[in-house]
């Protein structure tokens, strides 16, 4: 994909609210495409968790700048998939906290940890073909990539997923913060195709797509 700005490889944005699928779809996507898959909300992740061990409080944007200004964060793949650390330490297994979840959507309010997390996104693209999941990928990050796809289920689907995965996540809460922030909200990208996951399994989800960007002229093997 090229932009008037900048040359990116190809990607695939799938975006969309909290526990829609979207991480099993891009991950199973990016494994038939052969492309690297990426977490955006993982870096988000990775910064407020960082932020909570430095005792910071979630909601004072100073600090959050000042200290995700100050972190190194290398952002790199395994296994073709993407991995964060951040000054050094690999927050992988703290992720997913409760503590993490009920601040992230504060954290990735602020304008500058958006733009850190952004630059670190778009540099991916510069080397691999990407799978990337998150809730601004088509609208912000790569408006210019014609593969845009937004995943939704309804809210009682989402809520039974997150359920059996044993996670305390205020979705509904995140959902409100995420769509109403300032700065790249959740919002639907006008070229976006709209997947309802509610009743589809991961598979069917991803063969949808998948007969999608044929249609669109992507080349795909599988
Ligand atoms: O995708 P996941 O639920 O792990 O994302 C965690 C949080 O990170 C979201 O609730 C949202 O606040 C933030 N996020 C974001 N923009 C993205 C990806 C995630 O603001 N592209």
């Amino acid at each position: 994909m090229s932009s008037n700005r900048q040359s990116f490889h190809r990607v695939v944005a799938i975006d969309g609210p909290a526990a829609s699928g979207k991480s099993s779809v891009a991950r199973e996507l990016a494994q038939r495409l052969g492309f690297a898959y990426v977490n955006s909300g993982a870096i988000y992740r990775a910064i407020t968790w960082h932020i909570l061990q430095k005792g910071i409080d979630a909601g004072d944007s100073d600090r959050v700048t000042q200290t995700a200004e100050s972190a190194e964060i290398t952002c790199c793949l395994q296994d073709n998939e993407s991995r964060i650390f951040i000054d050094n330490v690999d927050p992988t297994d703290y992720l997913r906290e409760d503590r993490v979840n009920e601040s992230v959507s504060r954290v990735s309010s602020v304008p500058r940890v958006r733009r850190i997390v952004e630059q670190k996104m778009r540099e991916y693209a510069r080397s691999h073909d990407l799978v990337m999941e998150g809730r601004d990928i088509g609208s912000v990050v790569f408006p210019d990539t014609p593969y845009k796809f937004y995943i939704v289920a309804s809210r009682e689907v989402r809520l039974r997923r997150r359920a059996a995965q044993g996670q305390r996540d205020e979705i509904t809460m995140r959902d409100h913060a995420d769509s109403s922030r300032l700065v790249s909200p959740l919002v639907l990208a006008k070229d976006a195709h709209v997947i309802d996951t509610s009743h589809l399994t991961i598979e069917g989800v991803v063969s949808e797509v998948v007969a999608r960007l044929k249609e669109m002229g992507l080349k795909v093997s599988a």
